[in-house]
């Protein structure tokens, strides 16, 4: 196994980079790694020749009275998984290596997509993650980024901010990893005492629910998502919303391709979740054409 090089500083970073060669993928992680992270670096790893992982809490996304001070940090079992696999840089800078000047003035603005849902909740959020992806992106200098579809409209807002202002990179999904019952692994699970963890497993079973009852259209699958988080009194839920998976607008009679997002707190927890839902042609509908024999 040969050792991850680790770099702190920018000229570390530069230093290390100018000896990885061909194709360069990127993961950006905030730490606290777990199997969904792994899988990304496995996904990097098939398609390019060299990976770096980027760990960064970047306190720029996260708002007064949010979980930046108590977040998991465990960066020597972080550095023994990327060794574990293959990760060939590791990029761990602190804030003041990332923002040496204090916080920027001078942002990525999320736009539309960024002040709803998850952005509605969390006012800048979306502004403080595209403007630390925008940097890193500059700094690590990659071809492809791997983001989870775990963060769903942060992949679509990175993905559009990639496209609207011309990134020389390609964004490339990959589908979440979830434990045994369907709890979507987060470095927040850590968080979840055992009666937090089975209510947090509701998340995921709504949204199968949802899934399940596509043939009855949006609304169908909205009020079957929304009755199996209505009977889990310990879930709090910030949101349930069906969207379409391209536009991201409300799904409706039009939508081929939905995605089903739940945001919820459990304790003292805040999980989110989505899934994809496929409907007929018809936007889910399952009333027939009239009999015009
Ligand atoms: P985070 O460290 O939570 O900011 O996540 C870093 C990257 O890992 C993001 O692209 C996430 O979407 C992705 N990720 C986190 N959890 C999972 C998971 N359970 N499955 C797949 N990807 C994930």
């Amino acid at each position: 196994m040969t050792a991850t090089v680790v770099a702190r500083s920018r000229d570390e970073l530069a230093a290390a980079r100018t000896q990885l060669r061909g194709r360069l993928a990127v993961v950006m992680t905030m730490g606290a790694l777990h199997e969904g992270h792994a899988q990304l670096v496995r996904a990097a790893r098939a398609q390019a020749d060299a990976v770096v992982v980027t760990i960064f809490l970047n306190p720029l996304q996260f708002a007064a009275g949010e979980d930046l001070d108590r977040y998991p940090k465990t960066f020597e079992t972080d550095l023994a998984i990327c060794t574990r696999e293959g990760v060939d840089l590791v990029f761990a800078p602190t804030p003041d290596v990332i923002y040496p000047n204090g916080e920027p003035d001078v942002r990525v603005a999320a736009g539309r997509l960024g002040d709803r849902l998850e952005g509605e909740h969390r006012p800048g959020h979306f502004d403080g993650v595209l403007t630390v992806v925008a940097k890193l992106l500059h700094l690590t200098a990659p071809d492809l980024a791997y983001f989870g579809e775990k963060d769903a409209q942060q992949l679509a807002l990175i993905s559009q901010m990639v496209r609207d202002l011309d990134f020389p990179v390609d964004v490339v999904a990959v589908p979440t990893v979830r434990e045994e019952g369907g709890l979507a692994l987060s470095s927040r699970n850590t968080y979840l005492t055992d009666s937090d963890r089975s209510a947090a497993r509701s998340l995921n079973r709504a949204l199968q629910a949802g899934v399940g009852a596509a043939a009855e259209g949006a609304a169908g699958t909205l009020a079957a998502a929304a009755a199996v988080l209505e009977a889990e009194p310990a879930l709090s839920v910030d949101y349930l919303a069906l969207v379409d998976d391209d536009t991201w607008e409300d799904a409706g009679a039009g939508t081929a391709k939905g995605r089903l997002l739940v945001a919820a707190r459990v304790g003292t927890t805040r999980l989110i979740d989505n899934v994809s839902v496929t409907f007929a042609e018809t936007g889910g509908r399952s009333t027939s054409a009239p009999d015009v024999g």
